[in-house]
């Protein structure tokens, strides 16, 4: 099985690469890994891609604060001038909007230090991740952004495993329905474990490593 992309029909110039195999989160099994790194961190291409996402926001939405998780802070910083462009129907131009990431503290759990808190307490804010599968990291942020009081107006991501049975509405760029055959299961239902495959490959941190 050989890598492919896939590219988006509105613009062909922002490209997933698709790599298929037998993978491992610490929870899943999945038969394709998907290579978001160049339109996290080629800036042109992050660009485009925050063009992209913040369409949705563009006309509607108030927004003070993007929380970018997961490598895409170059995406957020777009995503805010974009916002912030002077349009007759862009709601947030001439305003201002602040880009920031949550750390992780001993116990794992997703924290702001407190100089970082006023640009979430009571603010509109939008949840941006790489990629939602098992739903974990999404579920965190929030939890985290309620503990600091901030309003989520919007959650947006590149790539979407499960469009159908989120439970908040996911603005992303590619979805599961995207590439031909894409599965994630638990372990013990894994098609290719089943069949004796080995597994290629622990996927973590946004990256892989192959065993
Ligand atoms: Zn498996």
């Amino acid at each position: 099985m050989k890598n492919f992309t896939i590219s988006l029909s509105k613009n062909p110039t922002i490209v997933m690469n698709v790599i298929p195999g037998h993978f491992t989160t610490s929870h899943f099994h999945l038969t394709h890994y998907l290579d978001l790194d160049n339109l996290k961190t080629n800036s042109s291409i992050a660009r485009d891609v925050a063009a992209e996402l913040a369409l949705p926001y563009l006309s509607t939405t108030p927004i003070d604060t993007i929380v970018c998780m997961e490598g895409t802070e170059v995406i957020g910083a777009y995503m805010a001038e974009e916002l912030l462009l002077e349009g007759t129907s862009a709601i947030n131009s001439g305003g201002e909007i602040h880009v920031v990431t949550p750390m992780n503290n001993v116990n794992r759990q997703l924290t702001f230090q407190s100089n970082i808190q006023k640009l979430i307490d009571g603010k509109n804010i939008v949840v941006l991740v790489s990629s939602v599968s098992s739903g974990k990291t999404v579920e965190s942020a929030l939890e985290c952004l309620s503990y600091y009081n901030g309003k989520v107006v919007g959650i947006s991501a590149l790539f979407n495993a499960f469009p159908d049975e989120s439970e908040q509405e996911i603005h992303s760029l590619f979805t599961s329905e995207d590439i031909p055959e894409y599965k994630m299961l638990s372990p013990d239902e894994c098609d290719m474990c089943k069949s004796g495959r080995k597994l290629d490959a622990i996927v973590m941190h946004g990256g892989y490593t192959r065993i």
